[in-house]
């Protein structure tokens, strides 16, 4: 780093972000301490991004920090786990100035406080090639209770939270597409995809209530298949009932070519889940209180594969997964 030692980096702009976390040891340590509380198990995760795939380059280094905690924090929710604690690798090109590092931190300080989460350690290397972004989180969920992909059963039925195609609008409109769309739509959809929001709330409030669940990055269409393999079961998706948002909506009015990518793209990292048909009066109490749709799109039964059903009763074929986007 130019004009800059590792460590003066680290004093500066990163031993700030460990301050109040006892464990992190300051980060003069070789390694930091983790004690989830009794009663409780350790929940951990990781993601990375790499500049060109997972992020546009040129995005701003605080939006940055803050989409990748919100990632790991979005897995986290999944589980229905409390945020902790996380670990930071950075390689990044030799030219990366400080201002960089410094609004970079920035960043992870603003959503360390909105979600309670402390930096515990981490490495940093130089590397020629693009930038390499890496966290691994830590929460914790009661003992033996975490939400687990694998719990769904034949009768229950398939929620997903908030609103779907968002993330992939947002990027396309990022990219240029839906040049006409109102302002207001196009900066949600942006939003939404640079700054989505982990759904920690609803996630551990589904303990108990939810029989599996994961969250939605790769698109509904590449996610789905993993809840139905990891339980054994088969899902059936009625296409007309995934949610969209108003700037959704107004986006697929606009350019209608868009709709497939809007109900298979990635980014939207809301939480997909299955519960039995009684907890419609638990399900439909939480969405009020929380201010957060959450709407039933489907259902399990028995035998294997994710089956899309289009508004013609006739199975969409060609739904894909939607991983990273091709520059
Ligand atoms: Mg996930």
């Amino acid at each position: 780093m130019p004009g800059l030692g590792e460590f003066q980096r680290i004093d500066r702009y990163f031993k700030p972000l460990a301050a109040g976390f006892p464990g992190a040891l300051g980060l003069g340590d070789d390694a930091g301490l983790l004690s989830p509380g009794p009663g409780e198990d350790l929940v951990a995760t990781t993601d990375s991004m790499v500049e060109g795939v997972h992020y546009l380059p040129g995005e701003k280094p605080s939006r940055l920090a803050r989409k990748l905690l919100r990632v790991n924090l979005s897995d986290l929710a999944a589980k229905g786990a409390r945020p902790l604690a996380y670990m930071l690798t950075t390689a990044l090109p030799r030219s990366a100035e400080e201002g960089w590092i410094a609004a970079f931190a920035d960043g992870l300080r603003q959503d360390q406080e909105r979600f309670g989460i402390h930096l515990l350690g981490g490495d940093s290397v130089s590397v020629e090639g693009p930038a390499v972004l890496g966290i691994t989180a830590f929460g914790t969920a009661p003992k033996g209770r975490a939400l687990l992909r694998s719990g769904a059963r034949p009768g229950d039925i398939i929620h997903v939270s908030g609103a779907l195609g968002d993330g992939a609008l947002g990027l396309e409109s990022l990219r240029g597409r839906l040049p006409d769309l109102d302002p207001a739509h196009r900066r949600h959809l942006a939003d939404r995809y640079t700054l989505p929001e982990p759904r920690m709330e609803l996630g551990r409030r589904l303990i108990g209530v939810a029989t599996a669940s994961m969250d939605i990055s790769d698109g509904l269409p590449g996610d789905l298949p993993h809840i139905c393999h990891a339980s054994g079961v088969a899902a059936r998706v009625e296409t007309a009932r995934i949610p969209l948002s108003p700037a959704g909506r107004a986006a697929l009015a606009a350019d209608p070519g868009l709709e497939r990518l809007a109900l298979s793209g990635g980014d939207d990292y809301e939480l997909l889940f299955t519960a039995p048909p009684e907890a419609a009066e638990t399900l439909a109490a939480l969405a009020l209180e929380l201010s957060l749709p959450l709407t039933a799109i489907g259902e399990i039964s028995a035998g294997e594969g994710a089956a899309f059903i289009g508004p013609d009763g006739a199975p969409v074929g060609d739904l894909k997964g939607w991983t990273h986007f091709q520059p």
